[in-house]
């Protein structure tokens, strides 16, 4: 039989005194020596770390990435260099709004994120549930995201400020219309699709780019709960989701996610009716075929949670050889806010976690710095250029450069009608429309009830200013909300 492992303390003192203090007598204080017990109290004072600002509630798992149709004809990255290739990969799903311990079956778009561990680096792709998004400049993200959580002065969450927002950004509808729908409450993480949602590129071997979007259709089919449901579970299980993915992970049956993309030209790009690189917008089908790429397989659950899925980290900035960024508004402030927000909540090192390590090479010139643990590059020199290292900048890697169509800067308005960026309504109306008879009545009842939480002196004044841009999608949409909130328009 093995020996034992010894109880010690975290410098590694093997220690007995676990359960009981060092006192003056069996019934006096507690003596300052006792170190045990300050390391012990200390360290648990310090367990909790800052949650994420959004997508705090979440949860993941492991698996394998299989290449299973060619598409190097779009893209030079080694991801998907051949058929039948395969790549270690990282998933965190998450809701958007609440806090960490809040349900995972609430109301909310839910986050889709994605680490590919590739021998290029590794390639995160961070995308929602959802096609699009409630806002298309990213200076309006803070304002978003406070109206989805807490009021300042009750500390409850407010459908009046959530309405108000929204009725004020009509770019919000086609969002808001699909978080009405029963896909705004999906049964669990399985049963969803991701979407990379901005328009992304890809650069082939001949240097050529192409505009990409990213779709991940589950194989496990579409099922929602629908309102009436994920009201009763997130009493019932908080942790609804959480279970379903874990659980099944655990007893074998791996949920499974076929990636699809669109593919659009540069000339397209120019040309076509909307701006391509409008995240309030979607690609139809019709204009912009899926095209089979792969298969994603979760099959390993994080053997802690903390280490793997708290403290995992995803960037849309981290992107690879073969694979780069568009213009898209919300993706260029992403590629900020994403690592500085890492930064602050796991520290400049986070990248050295080794959930976010990358397991190939990492070499530059980057030191120091707040939990440097990885032994900081040793004796290397820390400048370039220098003498003596043997690390090259290998010139196949060049990236190649944005295209820019525009030379003259200003603070353009996203909703320029005068640019033809103010149709906010022809898509969730197309939406409309092709739903079910059912999934339609339930879309309207679930608005009817999140509208009628609109409170307050200018509950009118909102809820009409909401009705309308529904009308303006689909008249039926509009009268028949109207219609179940009792307005008479
Ligand atoms: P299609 O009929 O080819 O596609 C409709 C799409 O809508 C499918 O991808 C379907 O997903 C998805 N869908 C169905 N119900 C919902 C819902 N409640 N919330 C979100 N997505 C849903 O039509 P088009 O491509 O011409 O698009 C028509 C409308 O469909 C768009 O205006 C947009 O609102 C929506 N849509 C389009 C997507 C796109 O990339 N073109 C992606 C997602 C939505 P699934 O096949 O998995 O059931």
């Amino acid at each position: 039989m093995s020996e034992k492992k010894k109880l010690t303390t975290a410098s590694g003192r093997p220690y007995v005194e676990n359960e009981d203090s060092l006192t003056v007598g069996r019934r006096g204080p507690i003596l300052l020596e006792d170190y045990v017990l300050h390391e012990k109290m200390a360290h648990f004072n310090r367990e909790r770390i800052p949650e994420r600002v959004v997508h705090a509630k979440g949860s993941g798992a492991f698996g394998t990435f299989t290449v299973t149709h060619d598409i190097t004809k779009y893209t030079k990255a080694k991801m998907f260099s051949t058929v039948g290739k395969k790549t270690d990969m990282l998933a965190r799903f998450s809701t958007v709004g609440g806090e960490k311990g809040s349900a995972d079956t609430e109301r909310d778009p839910r986050g889709f994120a994605l680490k590919f561990y590739t021998e290029d680096g590794n390639w995160d792709l961070v995308g929602n549930n959802t096609p699009v998004f409630f806002v298309k400049d990213p200076k309006k993200f803070s304002d978003f995201i406070h109206t989805q959580k807490r009021h300042p002065f009750t500390n409850m969450k407010s459908p009046t400020m959530m309405w108000d927002f929204w009725s004020l950004n009509p770019e919000s509808l086609h969002q808001v219309l699909i978080l009405m729908s029963d896909r705004g409450t999906p049964f669990g993480y399985r049963h969803m699709n991701g979407y990379g949602s901005h328009t992304y590129s890809l650069i082939n071997a001949n240097n050529e780019r192409h505009y990409v979007k990213f779709h991940f259709k589950t194989d496990q089919g579409i099922k929602n709960f629908n309102d009436a449901e994920a009201t009763k579970m997130k009493g019932e299980n908080p942790d609804f989701a959480q279970q379903d993915l874990i659980e099944h992970i655990e007893n074998g049956n791996y949920p499974k996610w076929n990636l699809k993309i669109q593919v659009m030209t540069e000339e397209e790009a120019r040309n076509y009716k909307w701006n391509p690189f409008d995240l309030s917008k979607v690609w139809p089908h019709g204009d912009f075929p899926l095209i089979d790429v792969g298969v994603m397989e979760l099959n390993k659950n994080a053997d802690n949670y903390f280490a793997q899925i708290e403290q995992s980290a995803f960037a849309p900035a981290h992107i690879v050889d073969g694979v780069g960024y568009s213009p898209d508004k919300m993706l260029q402030g992403r590629l900020l806010s994403y690592p500085d927000a890492h930064r602050y909540r796991l520290g400049v090192n986070y990248e050295q976690i080794p959930v976010n390590r990358c397991p190939y090479a990492v070499n530059n010139y980057e030191r120091d710095g707040f939990m440097r643990v990885d032994g900081n590059q040793g004796r290397a020199e820390n400048y370039f250029p220098n003498s003596f290292d043997d690390i090259k900048v290998d010139e196949d890697y060049k990236l190649k450069s944005p295209e820019v169509n525009d030379a003259s800067a200003d603070w353009y308005d996203r909703n320029s009608a005068a640019a033809n960026e103010n149709d906010h309504y022809t898509q969730p109306g197309n939406l409309y429309r092709i739903m079910s008879d059912q999934a339609k009545t339930n879309l309207i009842n679930n608005t009817v009830g999140a509208m009628s939480g609109i409170e307050g002196p200018k509950k009118e004044e909102i809820t009409k200013r909401q009705l309308a841009h529904w009308y303006k999608a689909d008249e039926e949409l509009g009268r028949r909300i109207a219609e179940g909130l009792g307005v008479n328009m």
